[in-house]
């Protein structure tokens, strides 16, 4: 039987101690939050960010613009969020309005304020191992993968997924902490003999427990990013990319969906953003917050 890795747990003594980091700093922390559209998920991730801000002592900066907002009036609104001394972090709720050039408009943020670590000049950054603004999802994994095996130092890690938000900040991250990486995608010629060789499996798929007990070596580390919404005995449930009933008799440790992966995106945007205003106000980086 697997050790469940706990990431609500972890999330919230995270959560904690950000609070109280950012209650010592001799400015108030700020995130300026960015949706655009009416996009149902969109604003529960909105919503969840901005009680998640207020509640760690930040200030929230909550934009909202219709989903016609021309090109140009979002990148004023980023060119005075850049601006702004209040404002330490800037996130763009994703995804845009299909006449909204995303990667534009994250490369217009000034990559200091970049909090979700999207920004090319943070993806160079970390690729080259410089301090960088970390995507939130893969450093949340980060976390949870050092808390629960110390050094990862020699592992075999299988990423599966190459996401630019998720697959490829991982295997970078993974990297730098001296594991061998293989990262799969939907070209990988028989996946399950690729993850069988993971000592750490990460999952950041998007296809309901699409990894199962033949994927997995015996005693591995199992890292479920995937959120799917499935229907399951008439009730809609959240479910992960991999199948946890078939994995956790014989992994190591393995994250729940949801309370492991999730809790700790938040998290770790709270966190970027108290290192996103020490370093903007030339105050070292908060312990322990970043690779
Ligand atoms: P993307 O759709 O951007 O990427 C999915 C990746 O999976 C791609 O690289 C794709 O390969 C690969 N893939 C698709 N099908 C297969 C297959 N059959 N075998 C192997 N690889 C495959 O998704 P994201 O990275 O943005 O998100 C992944 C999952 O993580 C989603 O469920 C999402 O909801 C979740 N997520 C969770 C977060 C959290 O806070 N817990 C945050 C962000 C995402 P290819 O490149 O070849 O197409």
């Amino acid at each position: 039987m697997a050790a469940i890795i706990d990431g609500k747990a972890f999330a919230e003594r995270l959560r904690a101690r950000i609070s109280a980091a950012a209650a010592a700093m001799p400015v108030r922390p700020g995130l300026a939050v960015v949706l655009v559209g009416e996009d149902p998920a969109s604003q529960v991730y909105v919503r969840n960010k901005h009680a998640a801000t207020v509640a760690a002592g930040m200030a929230s900066f909550e934009h909202r613009l219709p989903a016609n907002t021309a090109p140009d009036s979002l990148l004023a609104l980023i060119a005075r969020l850049n601006a702004d001394p209040a404002v330490h972090g800037i996130l763009v709720q994703l995804p845009l309005p299909a006449h909204l050039d995303a990667t534009a408009v994250i490369n217009a943020i000034d990559p200091a304020k970049d909090v979700d670590g999207f920004h090319v000049v943070n993806a160079g950054r970390l690729a080259t191992g410089q301090p960088a603004m970390v995507p939130c999802t893969p450093l949340g994994c980060l976390m949870l993968l050092r808390d629960r095996l110390g050094s990862l130092a020699g592992a075999e890690a299988v990423v599966v997924g190459r996401s630019t938000i998720v697959g490829k900040p991982m295997a970078q991250l993974l990297i730098g902490e001296s594991c061998t990486v293989t990262v799969a995608h939907s070209r990988t010629r028989d996946l399950a003999d690729v993850t069988r060789r993971a000592d750490i499996l990460v999952a950041a798929v998007g296809r309901a427990e699409m990894i199962g007990a033949a994927h997995v070596r015996p005693g591995a580390t199992v890292i479920d990013v995937g959120i799917n919404r499935v229907a399951r005995d008439g009730r809609s449930r959240l479910v992960g990319d991999v199948d946890f009933a078939a994995v956790e008799p014989l992994a190591g440790a393995i994250t729940p969906v949801p309370g492991g992966v999730g809790p700790m995106t938040i998290a770790c945007l709270l966190a970027n953003t108290l290192t996103a205003a020490a370093r903007i106000h030339g105050l070292p980086d908060p312990a322990g917050l970043l690779p």
